[in-house]
């Protein structure tokens, strides 16, 4: 378990998947939450609920992380609210499966509208708010490093432009004693990659541990990354993906 007893968390795409793990943990770790959703109100409410009747503080908030002023607002609302903000995690992100005969441009922009603009405009609000100690955690993946099959280039790219947005993000925020990391799941069992689809089979062959990891697993890292004993790492690209990548 991490200590993150009176710190303040913000969350994107804190409703679901990974993203909901994330907000369990850092609560159970102690820290008040704000996280977004888009569609999901009624699980994101459900979420807040949970936490809040366990004894902590949570808060659901609707932004589209692809609408710059909506996550910029909420973010600044938040911190605002809870006196103040010491880690980001920039989880929401969405894949749009197709190989490059069929996708379409819409969904290439809206890949790097979420993925990628998203992730900048969530850091450099949280920038604001953010003092020495402060943590941005990134929720990139595997396949910035390995595509295993056709139909995933541009989420591929976008998840590589992650990577190197933290590099970059490290360099600006260490002078003021905020650490940049990217996490980099591989196959983690959520509706965008459930453990039952089509390709699973071949997914889970393909890492080193023959399984999907449970979305407890990542939010577990999530949360040492939150806490003061990773207070000398920055500015990389963590993968943990069991052997996916090996
Ligand atoms: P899910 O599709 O299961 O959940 C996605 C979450 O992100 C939902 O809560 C969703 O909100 C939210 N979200 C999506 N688009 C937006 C948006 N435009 N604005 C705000 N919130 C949004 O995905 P996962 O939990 O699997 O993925 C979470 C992150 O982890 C993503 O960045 C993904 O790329 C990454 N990842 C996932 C892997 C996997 O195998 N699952 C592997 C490697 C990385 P709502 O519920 O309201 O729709």
């Amino acid at each position: 378990m991490a200590d993150l007893s009176g710190k303040k968390a913000f969350v994107t795409g804190g409703a679901r998947g990974i993203g909901a793990a994330i907000v369990r943990r850092l609560a159970r770790d102690g820290a008040e939450l704000a996280f977004t959703y888009v569609g999901s109100r009624d699980t994101a409410e459900a979420l807040a609920a949970e936490i809040v009747s366990n004894g902590g503080k949570a808060q659901a908030i609707q932004a589209d992380s692809a609408d710059a002023a909506a996550l910029s607002g909420a973010i600044a609302k938040a911190a605002d609210r809870m006196g103040g903000l010491d880690i980001l995690v920039a989880n929401a992100g969405v894949f749009t499966p197709g190989t490059i005969d069929e996708f379409k441009l819409d969904d290439f922009d809206r890949t790097l509208a979420v993925n990628v603009r998203g992730v900048f405009v969530a850091a450099q609000e949280a920038a604001r708010h953010l003092g020495s100690g402060g943590r941005i955690i990134t929720i990139g993946s595997t396949n910035a490093g390995r595509a295993p099959f056709p139909g995933m280039a541009p989420y591929a790219m976008s998840k590589a432009a992650v990577a190197g947005l933290v590099r970059g993000l490290a360099r600006d925020l260490g002078p003021r004693g905020i650490t940049v990391n990217n996490v980099q799941p591989g196959p983690v069992d959520t509706d965008m990659n459930p453990d039952s689809g089509d390709f699973a089979a071949m997914v889970r062959a393909s890492t080193a541990l023959n399984r999907y990891a449970d979305v407890s697993e990542i939010a577990a890292f999530v949360a040492w990354l939150s806490s003061a004993e990773a207070s000398y790492l920055t500015g990389a690209s963590l993968t943990i993906d069991g052997g996916f990548q090996a």
